[in-house]
């Protein structure tokens, strides 16, 4: 029998007869209203009326009203299967509970929402929703007991490449390759990895260049480089442990540029092969926006978003990375489901407006199964991590147009190929 009850705040998929006594003692409908006509007193009433009933037992509530229905008697034979089919299994009353609260968190106000978030001693700082989505991801860890933690690290890289007011005119080669490990466990930055790199087609960087990013002429041309930096860095992987595989860490990038175009071109600049750490990675952005239900948006506006703001020099290579690493690690904490969700491609593109062809997604179904295979059959050391081309999504580059044209890298794929056509000459081979 289904209960109808005039303005009772249920959520969209429950019913008064799903409430959790426990969801109900976390947030009483009294506290968390939100509407406009608290202050009326007609609405007051009705609200007290609708406290009553949620606070009310509602199995008891069902119980009442089902003894106006008709007494039905159930044969003997019929009756197990009856009691089997209307006993919910333990994961549904979870959901439903789950879907209670969160119906309740839509409710509350910001001050609630702080003061709730307090109580757990959770981070009360950012916008309504980021709050909103915090608070759900809490509870959603403490209903079903889990929390879904990929990885040990995430190395965190910004590459900074040559550039020039006019991007058409240069061809990017990496100038500052930065990375910054986090420690999932302790949650901070446990190291770092810098060095300036020394372009070898435009040795002398713009001015455009240097005021953009701060590097200077005599930091490359001091530098290594970028096939030692490379190797430097590959070192600094070892010397921490970390090895490419799906439990120890994943690269974490500020969209898929830093992977897809500076590191795959600065591979064929250098003739030396696409490394294999380097195949899969996060694209904050992704996380972001599905975590916080936002628009794609840069770094700035990430951190804004956050109630952060930048620390260092935007653009500096390594300040990036460090940003980008704070909202990293905002994601994790506040639950975020942070898996690679981009790799490197190597097919033709299929037409000129794929712009960024390098780029391919990575899709949930692709992800669990990378998990499910390496549970079963775990990778030797250096062994291929490319998710199989069947289960790929088509990337959609455009995204981040915007948001590269500050560093400069906005050259529409097609130009760019036509004015160094070398670049899709060759395919990098993977590094075994
Ligand atoms: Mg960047
Ligand atoms: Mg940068």
């Amino acid at each position: 029998m289904e209960m109808q009850v005039k303005n009772v705040p249920v959520s969209e998929n429950g019913h008064i007869d799903d409430l959790s006594i426990d969801a109900l003692k976390f947030l009483r409908l009294s506290d968390t209203r939100n509407d406009e006509s608290d202050s009326t007193a007609e609405n007051h009433e009705e609200q007290q009326q609708e406290a009553d009933l949620l606070c009310r037992n509602p199995y008891e509530s069902l119980a009442y009203l089902e003894e106006e229905t008709e007494t039905v008697e159930i044969p003997e034979h019929e009756k197990e299967t009856e009691e089997t089919e209307r006993k919910p299994s333990e994961s549904s009353e979870k959901h439903k509970e789950l879907s209670r609260i969160n119906g309740q968190i839509n409710r509350m106000r910001i001050e609630q929402l702080k003061k709730r978030l307090r109580q757990f001693c959770l981070d009360t700082s950012g916008t309504r929703s980021v709050l909103q989505q915090r608070l759900k991801a809490y509870y959603k860890r403490k209903v079903f007991k889990e929390t879904e933690c990929h990885y040990s690290y995430y190395v965190v890289i910004d590459f900074e490449a040559t550039c020039d007011a006019h991007p058409h005119n240069i061809r990017h080669e990496i100038i500052e390759f930065p990375a910054v490990l986090v420690s999932t466990k302790k949650k901070k930055i446990v190291a770092k990895f810098h060095s300036y790199v020394r372009p070898v087609i435009n040795p002398k960087l713009t001015t455009f260049c240097t005021n953009l990013t701060g590097i200077t002429q005599e930091q490359v041309n001091f530098a290594p480089q970028f096939p030692e930096v490379l190797r430097k860095f590959e070192d600094w992987l070892k010397e921490h442990n970390l090895k490419t595989d799906m439990k120890t860490f994943a690269v974490v990038t500020d969209g898929p540029w830093d992977m897809g175009r500076f590191l795959y071109h600065q591979c064929n600049i250098s003739k030396v092969s696409y490394p294999q750490w380097a195949k899969t990675w996060i694209n904050i952005k992704k996380p972001f926006c599905n975590f916080y239900n936002t628009e794609r948006m840069n770094l700035q506006g990430m951190l804004t978003k956050l109630g952060m703001t930048f620390i260092g020099h935007p653009h500096s290579g390594l300040d990036d990375a460090r940003n980008i690493a704070r909202v990293t690690l905002k994601l994790h904490e506040d639950g975020a489901n942070m898996r690679v969700n981009e790799q490197i491609s190597f097919k033709k593109p299929k037409s000129i407006e794929h712009r960024l062809h390098t780029v391919k997604g990575i899709s949930r179904n692709s992800f669990n199964a990378m998990i499910k295979r390496r549970s079963v059959d775990p990778p030797r050391d250096g062994e291929s991590e490319h998710v199989s081309d069947e289960s790929e999504e088509e990337e959609d580059p455009f995204e981040d147009h915007e948001i590269s044209c500050a560093t400069g890298s906005a050259v529409c794929e097609a130009e760019y190929d036509k004015d160094f056509p070398s670049l899709q000459a060759k395919e990098p081979k993977i590094l075994l």
